[in-house]
């Protein structure tokens, strides 16, 4: 089910630290350090899988279900106009972590954000912050 190696299997495991915001039993959702926008967060399977071909069928749909609900509140919560639900699907699409995940990147009218975004460390007291809004 996990793989010792893998980050996000520490975070399922609780063994890395990280703000959740959401957990189901097949699920688990917590802020990006480097977000792209404000509230952008990722959803992951809680049994590791590497990417979106190599997950069992159901953890692909329960994770969407999960982006789905956090798309929703980054609307309701975050005031975002929009989201973008995305997963990279291994190296060549720009995956990094390889245990399947789904970013879920609220977005803003005027937001300048551009696609594939570049990675920047967030500022931890407005990821908290955004956090609290999606919980
Ligand atoms: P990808 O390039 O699609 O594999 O995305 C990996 C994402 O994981 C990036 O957006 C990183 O900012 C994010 N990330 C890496 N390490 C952590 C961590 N410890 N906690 C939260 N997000 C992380
Ligand atoms: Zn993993």
């Amino acid at each position: 089910m996990h793989d010792p190696d893998c980050l996000f299997c520490g975070i399922v495991k609780g063994d890395v630290p990280a703000t959740v915001i959401y957990e189901d039993e097949r699920t688990l959702a917590f802020m990006d350090i480097s977000p792209a926008t404000r509230g952008h967060c990722l959803v992951v399977p809680k049994a590791h899988a590497a990417d979106i071909v190599a997950a069992d069928p159901e953890a692909v749909a329960a994770c969407s279900r999960t982006a789905q609900i956090l798309a929703d509140r980054a609307l309701g919560r975050l005031g975002a106009d929009g989201a973008a639900v995305v997963s990279f699907c291994r190296a060549a699409a720009g995956q990094t972590v390889f245990h399947l995940h789904f970013h879920v990147v609220p977005r803003y009218d005027g937001d300048g954000l551009e696609l594939p975004w570049i990675p920047q460390p967030g500022d931890p007291g407005d990821i908290a912050a955004a956090a609290k809004e999606l919980i």
